[in-house]
């Protein structure tokens, strides 16, 4: 389209550029007329062609209670309270009396402390909301929960993966990706027989009934030659250091015993945690939870294949009292 239409052929253009007369905003926001042709950057002061960036937003939630009056209305500024502090809309307070309770309107509009109250009451999702986590969080506690959120993602550890999960999305990593062995406890306090083989390796156990933890069994050879080797058995929970500290404990009690002998036979071994300590990188290499291990002598090692005999038994410890017991441990 050429010239001579709507915009009467004349071309409009930017004022010079000049250090003492910036163009004014509007001119930039103008739209194009037809047939004009556009205007170039160019052409423009510096000045004219900043974008203004977007604000930051969070969305958050608030309890309808917080936002209706008592007539359950929405309530509108200017908001007034009935003496006991329940907020009442403009139209309510023509009543005289708080429908609520029956006593008098102050004539006070809202105070600080419903601010605070206010402040109190925003709330977000987890920010591991799509690790799983579905509670809700007070805004201004957001941190607190991301720290203990049993819903933090992990990293698999495994050498040159680079998957991270919560620890139930691990589970299904580790059994299916790296082919981890996954055995199930049939619930906390019950202990589960099983034979792992004497190799370096780490292994996955679940608990029945709860689908949301997990644990892991790590296997490492101490040295002493082939065929003597004394292998290392440590237990740890699959969970960022402040879940730990959020709770629920959990103690191991881990057992083995010389092959053929009975289990009131002297000659067992016992590994007993205090506290199960915390597994950040479940493929990870040496950690400091395998530190202090069971200890399997060759003697020990069951049938030609040299399998190490096993019971594993886990117990919640009080869980209504995590941060005491932590207090008390060593
Ligand atoms: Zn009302
Ligand atoms: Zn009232
Ligand atoms: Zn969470
Ligand atoms: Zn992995």
């Amino acid at each position: 389209m050429g010239e001579g239409t709507s915009s009467g052929g004349k071309k409009r253009k930017a004022p010079p550029a000049s250090p003492s007369c910036p163009v004014p905003a509007a001119v930039v926001k103008q739209e194009p007329v037809e047939g004009d042709v556009a205007v170039a950057l160019a052409d423009l002061p510096v000045e004219a062609v900043v974008v203004e960036p977007p604000r930051p937003r969070v969305n958050v939630s608030l309890y309808v209670r917080m936002l209706h009056c008592e007539c359950l209305r929405p309530l509108e500024p200017p908001i007034f309270k009935c003496e006991a502090g329940h907020r009442l809309c403009g139209r309510c307070r023509g009543e005289g009396h708080c429908r609520r309770c029956g006593r008098d309107i102050a004539s006070v509009p809202c105070g600080p402390e419903d601010l605070e109250e206010l402040f109190d009451a925003f709330r977000v999702p987890c920010p591991f909301e799509r690790y799983g986590c579905a509670s809700t969080v007070v805004y201004h506690d957001t941190d607190a929960h991301r720290a203990a959120c049993a819903y933090a993602p992990l990293p698999c550890g495994v050498a040159g993966c680079p998957f991270a999960g919560s620890p139930r999305m691990l589970r299904g990593h580790l059994a299916v990706a790296h082919c981890w062995r996954l055995d199930t406890l049939p619930g906390y306090g019950n202990p589960l027989a099983l034979r792992v083989p004497s190799e370096p390796a780490r292994h996955l156990l679940a608990v029945e009934g709860d689908d949301r933890r997990l644990f892991v069994l790590s296997v490492r050879e101490l040295g002493g030659g082939a065929g003597r080797a004394v292998w290392a058995v440590s237990v740890a929970c699959v969970r960022a250091s402040g879940a730990t500290v959020a709770g629920p404990q959990y103690k191991c009690i881990l057992l083995t015993q010389a092959p053929g002998k009975a289990a009131t036979d002297g000659r067992r071994a016992i590994w007993e945690t205090d506290l199960l300590e915390s597994c950040e990188a479940p493929g990870g290499g040496a950690a400091a939870w395998e530190e202090d291990p069971l200890l399997v002598p060759p003697s020990r090692l069951s049938g030609p294949s040299k399998g190490i005999d096993l019971r594993v038994r886990i117990d919640v410890v009080d869980p209504t009292a995590p941060a005491a017991l932590l207090a008390a441990a060593p």
